[in-house]
């Protein structure tokens, strides 16, 4: 089958998908490992895998995220590798990224961060490739520890990044100066789509209120004495947040993602 016709067909088995066309687009380019420029001048071409192509665009039609049949996300304009069984990259923790690497810049030290839910590895590999950090990260998800690892390889910043398999940060005892986490923040009962209820639950669900582990982490770094805590969060929680960093002393600053909503913050203990 040439590509132009996949191409045809692949947007009508996708016909319910308002934005089928980059769908089939997404998969297409994976399948082929092209570049969107390459693929005009490529329209007569065979299709490599008929089979294979068409698997992948059933798989998204019940409900495989794309992340997950292609094995990658781009996250801060860079490609990671996600493994199923781990959170894929969200923009918006880019947000708190840059809000790390700004503080990490002022601050003008080397310094020390733990990060509380590792994931596919996106945010201690970012803020390793952008600080001169020294960084160690936990998960209690195992997937997640080798994705993680993979990725802060690829990316050559393991001499700087360790990455422990472990809840909250259970048996380190080092001292840190900042604390960050995209941790599970969703309530129990809240209603996702198909393709996200195929992410790990472990990762999305924060327990029945949502920001359970949220306090835990403010809690913790309280206990261990850590300046700067900084976590994105539901766009409902800025008033839990908002208490809970002032009863352990922390002076907070909201931030809202792109779509308007109340999404994380950054705390510095008083
Ligand atoms: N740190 C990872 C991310 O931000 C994973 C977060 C999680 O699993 N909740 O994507």
């Amino acid at each position: 089958m040439k590509i132009k016709k996949a191409i045809e067909l692949g947007k009508s088995e996708l016909s319910d998908f308002e934005n089928n066309y980059n769908i089939v687009k997404t998969l297409l380019l994976n399948h082929l490992d092209m570049s969107f420029e390459k693929l005009y001048i490529n329209l007569d071409q065979e299709l490599p895998d008929e089979e294979i192509f068409f698997k992948n665009i059933k798989d998204f039609k019940n409900s495989k995220p794309l992340e997950y049949i292609t094995g990658k996300a781009s996250f801060y304009s860079l490609d990671f590798k996600v493994f199923e069984g781990v959170l894929i990259p969200r923009p918006e923790t880019e947000i708190l990224v840059q809000k790390v690497i700004d503080i990490s810049k002022s601050l003008n030290k080397e310094l020390k961060i733990c990060e509380i839910g590792v994931g596919s590895g996106i945010i201690s590999t970012v803020l390793a490739l952008n600080t001169n950090a020294k960084i160690i990260s936990t998960d209690i998800n195992k997937i997640a520890i080798k994705n993680a690892k993979e990725n802060i390889q690829n990316f050559k910043v393991q001499d700087r990044v360790k990455v422990i398999h472990t809840s909250y940060l259970d048996g380190i005892n080092e001292d840190f100066d900042i604390l960050v986490s995209n941790p599970p923040y969703i309530a129990n009962d809240y209603k996702l789509d198909n393709w996200v209820l195929n992410e790990p639950k472990n990762a999305l669900f924060g327990g029945e209120y949502g920001d359970e582990i949220l306090k835990e982490i403010i809690k913790l770094a309280d206990l261990k004495n850590i300046k700067i805590v900084a976590c994105e969060m539901g766009y409902d929680q800025k008033k839990s947040m908002s208490d809970e960093l002032k009863k352990h002393n922390y002076k907070a600053e909201f931030y809202k993602d792109l779509a308007g909503f109340d999404r994380g913050f950054i705390a510095i203990k008083n």
